[in-house]
């Protein structure tokens, strides 16, 4: 489905919505017939999105056939182009790494197959997208990275996130559904578009979190609902100094803790230590009481703040084996560049010691903003993966002009980071 498609099917959605339930208005409160009718938008878009691929696997059948299979056709066009692959430049096991790098790259549908016969129709396409990213392509040999932290809001252009991450060698991204503060407000419907449109678009490419209103008594059947509907962890943004002050271990938190074990579910977390002391009591609290859930704390457990207090993130991963964190960085690029030029080592040192329990993100936002375009989050997710993979580098966001030292690990390091730890905290 084209961008230039989805405002018509909005239309669509929202004029199909009333005409199929034209007595709700007098029957329910303003809100829940509001909410009611989101629901069927949403429905009515996935439906009109698989409508659309549908008539085009229809017009694409009915023309000549190529005459390559996929899997010959694929080789030869990146090959054509001096991009040579192997299966050992994979992180997951490949059987043809030429098929899995376009569906890395969003090129072909992920149900593809090597030995399928394609149109000239398709073959047009393909190379159409393909040249238009060749020459943006990272060609680390570190294909098929896991990233953990990112998030969506109804309307943001998933296919040229997609396309931007692809381009990075990344194939499957964490998204996490978010509202506004102080209450994450909006974030049912966020949540709603996530997991029953964009996740069942794109069912092998991105992992959807649900996420919670902490202060709402009904949280647990909330969230419950979400993992009925698809959804496949939890993010919770307590201790983050704009949003909640529902504690960690409330009683309330800890009856969605216990669904989060029920369905074997991870929590990703933000939980700013040091800048909001009290969540790191009742983190301990809440990581030794459930041990079977595995918990993510974002930011580096946000420890980096006024200094690099690593060491108060290290006491709960020496402490719980349940808990991972992530290396994002989101809106505080800036002041990790700045702490990172005064003692690099320091957080390298951190990384290396617990290599086998870091995970890779941006923590980007993608909702409507103009500006977040494919040049946006290609050049954002490059700053993360620049620092974690090469001896210097430069990134136009955070601090601009500036030559970075980046952490220069090692590729076994890197593997671990981008593949085999997310394939631990999610079991798959
Ligand atoms: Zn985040």
């Amino acid at each position: 489905m084209t961008n230039k498609k989805l405002p018509l099917i909005f239309l669509l959605a929202v004029i199909l919505s009333f005409a199929i339930s034209p007595s709700a208005a007098f029957a329910v409160s303003d809100e829940e017939l509001f909410n009611e009718l989101l629901d069927k938008l949403i429905d009515v878009s996935l439906a009109l999105s698989l409508l659309q691929q549908q008539i085009n696997d229809l017009i694409n059948s009915s023309q000549p056939l190529h005459q390559l299979a996929l899997g010959a056709y694929l080789k030869d066009l990146f090959e054509s182009n001096e991009i040579i692959l192997d299966k050992d430049d994979f992180l997951e096991q490949t059987e043809n790494p030429y098929l899995s790098f376009a569906k890395i790259l969003n090129l072909i549908p992920s149900s593809y197959k090597v030995d399928k016969r394609i149109t000239q129709r398709e073959v047009d396409q393909i190379s159409e997208q393909f040249l238009l990213l060749k020459d943006r392509l990272l060609l680390d040999g570190l294909y098929g990275k896991v990233d953990m932290h990112e998030h969506y809001r109804s309307g943001g252009d998933i296919e040229k996130f997609l396309k931007a991450a692809g381009s990075l060698g990344i194939s499957k991204i964490v998204f996490v559904p978010t509202g506004l503060g102080p209450d994450n407000k909006g974030y049912i419907f966020h949540q709603s578009f996530l997991i029953r449109y964009i996740k069942k678009l794109y069912p092998e490419k991105i992992i959807a979190f649900c996420t919670i209103d902490e202060a709402d008594p009904k949280a647990a059947e909330v969230f419950e609902d979400c993992l009925k509907n698809g959804g496949q962890g939890l993010k919770l943004l307590g201790g983050h100094p704009s949003f909640y002050d529902e504690p960690f271990n409330s009683e309330n938190m800890y009856k969605v803790y216990q669904k989060a074990a029920e369905y074997q579910v991870p929590i990703l977390l933000h939980g700013s230590i040091i800048n909001v002391p009290e969540t790191k009591n009742q983190l301990h609290q809440v990581y030794s009481d459930f041990p079977e859930v595995t918990f993510i704390h974002a930011h580096y457990c946000s420890a980096i703040f006024r200094g690099i207090n690593l060491d108060q993130c290290a006491e709960f991963l020496d402490k719980y084996p349940n808990v991972y964190v992530d290396l994002s960085m989101g809106g505080g690029i800036k002041r990790y560049h700045r702490y990172f030029r005064e003692d690099l080592a320091k957080v390298k040192d951190f990384i290396l010691t617990y290599q086998d329990r870091i995970l890779f993100g941006s923590d980007i936002i993608l909702d409507r903003a103009t500006y977040k375009d494919f040049d946006f989050i290609y050049d954002r997710i490059q700053c993360d993966l620049d620092l974690h993979q090469k001896k210097e580098y430069t990134c136009p966001y955070g601090e601009k002009d500036v030559l970075h030292q980046g952490f220069d690990l090692d590729r076994d390091i890197l593997k671990k980071l981008y593949f085999e730890n997310p394939k631990k905290a999610f079991n798959f």
